[in-house]
């Protein structure tokens, strides 16, 4: 059996054993396992990052750049191998694994311009013969704690720019698909990236724990489900660390009457059934205004769904593949029962899927709901797979307030050819990234990405200028070189500048 092991310095020797399964999503069965590691493990990891985080942060940032620039060009040499990594054990399909690592390649683009970013502010003459400056200074050892539904692109998101900035940076990928963010790492040091700056330890909540607790790790990035978020957030805050930390989604699509309904129906067949609907962007709520709209739309939904192409992951004509596990496909069929005895309408019912050949792969068939209501328990929470929510809205108040009071606030969109209402829309609805005829609005990387209400704790967004400031501290300097005349004795008072 394969076995996928931490990278560290000084190699994986000496782990305490514990290992976990790596399924395979299209087959069933085991495929690989994972060393799982501990707080021995995690200390050797943080004493070879400690070793080598000084020198990283004085070597300049134009050197650190052209690490980024290096690690672009290995990334897509390796295009091909780590997408096909990627999807056989995530399950998602292949040219969906390009994206996914593209995604995360874009942030390091951005890193490219690291020097421009870092280069601090200055005022000459804040004060007689004084200046003021402020840089941007490393934190020292962070870590990035990630899901497995983006195992390219999340560790990216957080490791290229903690390391760009000059800290040294820990990965504790998903333990459900390890082998990516592996290579990831073997690809930054051949780079040209220091031994120890960009290291990967597995394991589940007990190297999680240690993590948290550890006193050396000044920053922990998070990215799950809400209540592990909240957990880290919590834990990680009360050692006395900087946390961010972003968990699940509910996102809805908002549909105008005036919308473009084929445009939309094509938008939403993406984004609600894309990656076997396993993206905390995946729009599983749809919310047409008005009777008329909802009756337009659904007739021309159901056709538009049951024509959807479920196959393995390597197949190139597949919509989507399985999702990651046995268990999740038993939670997202649980959630699909859950909603009909609710008293939703179930229209297309994607239970008891089953692909010839590969009958023991975690397939979910594509699932409409109608009338379902927000009193719904399966309308509250994150069902995160192939399943797709009509909520019937009768006024724009009324769809605007269902994604507003919902308890995730991660993304949402609205579909309107009327630029007042899309305009309003944007700037009243309660959640953090709005698409205005774009069903999954993940900003560019040099933009931030960041929900609201349940969808992150913590102040900060990811990469962009907000993922500068979370992995960098600000030191400012107030400056005087006096020129040796008497300037007035000591002051006993405040300065101030009136
Ligand atoms: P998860 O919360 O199960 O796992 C995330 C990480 O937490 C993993 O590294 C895992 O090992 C660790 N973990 C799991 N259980 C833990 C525990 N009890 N204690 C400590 N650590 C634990 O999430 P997942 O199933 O891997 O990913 C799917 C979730 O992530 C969905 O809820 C999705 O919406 C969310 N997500 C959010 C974003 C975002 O940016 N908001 C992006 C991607 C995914």
């Amino acid at each position: 059996m394969r076995q996928i092991d931490h990278h560290i310095v000084g190699g994986a020797g000496g782990n305490a054993g514990r290992l976990g399964d790596v399924l395979d999503p299209n087959n069933g069965g085991v495929q690989a396992q994972v060393a799982l590691g501990d707080k021995a493990l995690l200390d050797r990891a943080v004493a070879a990052a400690k070793a080598a985080q000084l020198a990283w942060a004085a070597v300049n940032p134009q050197r650190r750049a052209r690490v980024m620039f290096e690690y672009k060009r290995l990334v897509e040499a390796n295009m091909d191998e780590l997408a096909q990594m990627l999807s056989a054990e995530h399950g998602k399909v292949i040219a969906d694994a390009k994206g996914d690592i593209q995604r995360g390649l874009e942030v390091v683009e951005f890193c490219c311009g690291i020097p421009h970013v870092l280069k601090g502010e200055y005022t000459q003459g804040a004060g007689p013969g004084i200046d003021v400056y402020s840089m941007r200074q490393p934190l020292g050892i962070g870590v990035g704690i990630t899901p497995f539904n983006f195992p390219a692109m999340i560790p990216l998101w957080m490791g290229a720019v903690a390391t760009a900035v000059g800290n040294a940076f820990i990965l504790k990928p998903s333990e459900r698909d390890p082998s990516v963010p592996v290579r990831l790492a073997e690809l930054f040091l051949e780079a040209g990236m220091p031994e120890g700056i960009f290291q990967v330890v597995h394991g589940d909540k007990e190297m999680v724990d240690a993590i948290l607790d550890h006193p050396d790790i000044a920053a922990v990035s998070f990215v799950g489900s809400s209540d592990i978020a909240h957990y880290v957030y919590e834990r990680g805050v009360r050692a006395g660390k900087r946390v961010q930390a972003m968990g699940g989604a509910k996102n809805h699509g908002i549909v105008m009457p005036d919308a473009d309904l084929d445009q939309v129906v094509s938008d939403l067949t993406g984004a609600a059934f894309g990656s076997a609907g396993e993206r905390c962007m995946a729009l599983p709520v749809v919310v047409p205004v008005g009777e008329d709209t909802a009756q337009r739309l659904r007739d021309k939904l159901v056709p538009a769904i049951e024509a959807l192409r479920v196959g393995v992951s390597t197949d190139p004509d597949a919509h989507y593949g399985p999702v990651v596990t046995q268990a999740h496909k038993e939670k997202v069929e649980g959630w699909i029962a859950k909603c009909a005895d609710e008293g939703a309408e179930l229209v297309v019912d994607g239970r008891g899927f089953s692909l010839q050949g590969h009958e023991k792969g975690f397939f979910v068939g594509p699932t409409l709901f109608d009338h379902v209501t927000p009193e719904m328990e399966s309308y509250k929470e994150e069902i995160f797979g192939p399943v797709l929510q009509i909520v019937r809205a009768p006024d724009f108040e009324t769809a605007l307030e269902l994604p507003s009071k919902h308890q995730y606030g991660n993304g949402v969109a609205i579909f309107t050819r009327n630029g007042h209402a899309a305009r309003e829309f944007a700037a009243r609805v309660n959640v953090g990234m709005v698409g205005i005829n774009v069903p999954i609005p993940v900003p560019v990387a040099y933009h931030t990405f960041g929900g609201w209400k349940r969808s992150a704790f913590g102040d900060t967004n990811q990469h962009g200028m907000e993922g500068v400031k979370f992995w960098t501290k600000v030191k400012t300097v107030t400056a005087r070189w006096p020129d040796g005349s008497p300037d007035g004795g000591n002051a006993f008072v405040i300065p101030t500048m009136g």
